[in-house]
């Protein structure tokens, strides 16, 4: 069997101990094995802090071009990744091609961002200010990179661009990074540190990468290095807490839970361009990665009236579906990445019915497509109706990780249905479909302070539309409250997380000459 090693200290290294094992989801079979246990976690955090002078030597434009070989080198292994994805993550092709081009794409964005900043190594933060009387004392703002390590803690869901999209950033404001996917489905992330290292596209040092638990890596943690997490809001709330984050005051970014929702506007009218793209937006997000994606619709708000129309639309192209083993091509849905995911997503579809009905779908019947799944964690999409839930009933507090939508309906005022989305208590990302103006106006206003990204579906942009599932790296990722609180890409925002802003104040010429 496949033994997945780490890559610490600029060495291949095998832990010791009980081994977790990896397997084919769609079967059950055994694909590979990992353990990090007994691995020095301490001196693989120092070695990657080592590394950060060599890293922040190069200029802007210089990690931009290391970013830029990064993209190719795994562009260049994308069938092989794909086969991994299929086989290690349940992915379809079409699941597994999001995730590496992801991977790729977010790489290169970073790459045309370093070259942008050119051949500086600082990044000027606004105009300098005037302090005195006289024209000669004068502050200025700055980003510069900060000394130590960035971790990274992944979830299941995405192990290429999950990986890179986070070590892009990183890299790219001059921080050495120690990378960890989550086990279950990390032979993905595996090859990618490997195809990295061997083709000598990183600065050496500049990349370490835990195939296993953390272990007292972050007990090491301090006050120049970053910790950023992306998984359940439970483990964000544990490691927040952790007592080197705490001493050191680590600076954390949780990407978390989200309720993420779609909106109806009260003027879309059946058969037009802007409601199909709202169907298909909805289905989409619902069976895309079977549902397991931090910025899938999990709540879909119709106004009264439409709910049978959109029910019956949506379970229509729902029971299109073929939910199989991802290696056929007429497979459309594959199964959940784990054991363990499919257990919780069948509880979620139980808590879910404490205040919503099923109208399509059955957490526990389902006829896979394709040899040898009888083995597999395979779920149909399920479609629930709420009728008027509560801001506590579980459709507003829980999220269910996989193929699961409930559809609600609102009064048709931009207010009810900003208090409703609201009542998700923060997310990554919702929807409004509508070509109203001043209804799109108030409802965006309305949820935006709870949300990291709002996207606008309108008839003018039906045929160019970017779905609300999809991260891109020029827009911000995260959301405040049960979303995590945190932030990633944006452009240039999200090398903040990675750098210290400072003052300086002094002489204007002195000044000026530093940060030029
Ligand atoms: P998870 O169980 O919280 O695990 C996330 C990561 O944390 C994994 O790498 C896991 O490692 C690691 N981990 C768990 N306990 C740890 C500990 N005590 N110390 C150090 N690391 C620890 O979440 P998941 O099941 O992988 O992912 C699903 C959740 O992630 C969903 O709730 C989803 O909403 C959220 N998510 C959010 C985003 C976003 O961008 N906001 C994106 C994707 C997913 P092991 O798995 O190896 O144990």
């Amino acid at each position: 069997m496949n033994t997945m090693e780490s890559y610490l200290e600029g060495k291949w290294r095998i832990g010791t101990g009980k081994r977790t094992t990896l397997v084919n989801p769609s079967t059950g079979e055994a694909v590979a094995e990992a353990s990090s246990e007994g691995l020095d976690m301490k001196a693989a955090l120092e070695f990657a802090r080592a590394a950060g002078p060599g890293l922040r030597a190069k200029s802007w434009k210089e990690r931009g071009e290391m970013l830029r070989v990064m993209s190719r080198a795994i562009h260049a292994h994308r069938d092989e990744l794909i086969g991994l994805a299929i086989m290690n993550g349940g992915n379809t092709r079409s699941d597994a091609k999001f995730d590496v081009d992801g991977a790729s794409g977010t790489l290169a964005a970073y790459a045309d961002l370093g070259v942008e900043l050119g051949d500086a190594r600082v990044l000027p933060d606004g105009e300098a200010v005037q302090l005195g009387r006289g024209a000669r004392l004068f502050g200025a703002h700055a980003w510069v990179s900060r000394q130590g390590a960035a971790v990274h803690v992944n979830a299941f869901n995405f192990p290429a661009w999950g990986l890179a999209e986070k070590a892009a950033v990183a890299l790219l404001a001059g921080v050495p990074v120690v990378t960890k996917p989550a086990i279950s489905t990390a032979l993905v992330s595996h090859r990618i540190v490997k195809i990295l290292v061997d083709e000598g596209a990183c600065a050496p040092g500049a990349l370490s990468f835990i195939a296993g638990s953390t272990h007292d890596l972050l007990d090491h943690l301090d006050g120049q290095d970053v910790l950023a997490f992306t998984g359940s809001s439970d483990t964000g709330a544990l490691l927040r807490g952790g007592k080197s984050v705490l001493a050191h005051s680590v600076r954390v970014n949780v990407e978390a839970d989200s309720l993420n929702a779609a909106v109806l506007g009260p003027d879309v009218e059946d058969g037009s361009d802007l409601f199909h793209l709202f169907i298909g937006d909805v289905v989409r997000d619902m069976t895309q990665k079977t549902g397991q994606k931090c910025t899938a619709i999990r709540r879909v708000y119709v106004p009264r009236g439409k709910e049978e129309l959109v029910e019956e639309r949506l379970s229509e192209r729902l029971a299109a579906i073929k939910v199989g083993n991802p290696s056929l091509d007429e497979v459309t849905m594959g199964p959940l990445a784990t054991e363990q995911q499919l257990k919780d997503v069948r509880r979620g579809v139980a808590r879910l019915e404490t205040c919503a009905r099923r109208v399509f779908g059955d957490p526990n019947v389902v006829s896979p497509i394709g040899e040898g799944t009888s083995r597999g964690f395979f779920i149909s999409p399920i479609l629930l109706v709420s009728d008027s839930p509560e801001p506590t009933d579980a459709v507003h507090t829980h999220e269910v990780f996989g193929p699961v939508a409930t559809l609600i309906s609102y009064d048709g005022s931009a207010d009810a249905a900003a208090a409703l989305v609201r009542a998700g208590w923060g997310g990554l990302v919702s929807s409004v479909y509508s070509d109203d103006k001043a209804f799109v106006k108030s409802f965006v206003l309305a949820v935006a302070p709870f949300h990291g990204r709002v996207t606008i579906g309108s008839s003018k942009m039906a045929g160019q539309a970017i779905p609300p599932g999809t991260v891109l790296p020029q827009l911000v990722h995260g959301g405040p409250g049960r979303a995590g609180g945190g932030e990633e890409l944006g452009g240039r925002r999200g090398l903040a997380f990675y750098m210290q802003r400072v003052a300086i104040q002094g002489d204007r010429a002195l000044v000026e000459s530093i940060l030029a």
